[in-house]
């Protein structure tokens, strides 16, 4: 892709696939007979949710949520609002929020904090990438695609300057 030759490879298509596929193979035994709601934090969880609800052999609900988080810079401001909410109440339901990537943690910690006063039944997270070593928070993360050292990533969703989520892999940025 044009622009695309700044990036390096971290996790190549085939990886990311493959991995996908166990984590809803997983998270399908774990729901069996319960309310799943997939809830999909924009815009970076978008592509994740597409190929990963695919791997789950359940019926479920999906919703979208948009956080504001980095705006176009690459460090994280703490400060998160919710810019677009759930479009149905998750009182009683079996949530499970999709994200793209835990860098500190601030995102995730205020959004389990909003949802929780919401009462779902249960409420649990899956993301695709976690960042240990900038952990502000710690929030429990129940299914984790790949720990990754502490590198700006693109790709397969997540932006650099707005672009480049539609990536099939998992970049990096070689400064
Ligand atoms: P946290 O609040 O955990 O620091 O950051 C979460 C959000 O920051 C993610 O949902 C994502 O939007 C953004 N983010 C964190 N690390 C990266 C990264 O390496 N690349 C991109 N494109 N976004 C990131």
């Amino acid at each position: 892709m044009e622009g695309a030759e700044r990036f390096r490879v971290l996790i190549e298509e085939g990886r990311l696939q493959a991995r996908i596929a166990e984590l809803g193979a997983q998270i399908a035994e774990d729901y069996r007979g319960k309310d799943l709601v997939l809830v999909c934090v924009l815009k970076g969880a978008v592509v994740f949710l597409s190929d990963l609800s695919r791997r789950i052999d359940l019926p479920l609900a999906m919703d979208f949520l948009a956080l504001s988080s980095y705006g176009d810079r690459t460090e994280t401001s703490g400060v998160v609002q919710i810019t677009q909410d759930l479009t149905r109440p998750i009182e009683g339901r079996d949530v499970l929020v999709v994200e793209d990537i835990v860098d500190t943690g601030l995102t995730l910690d205020f959004l389990l904090e909003n949802f929780r006063v919401r009462h779902p039944r249960s409420l649990r997270v899956c993301t695709l990438l976690h960042k240990p070593s900038h952990t502000r928070r710690h929030v429990p993360l129940d299914y984790v695609g790949f720990v990754i050292e502490d590198r700006f990533v693109v790709g397969y969703g997540l932006d650099y300057e707005q672009k480049y989520r539609n990536l099939p892999y998992i970049g990096f940025l070689d400064r």
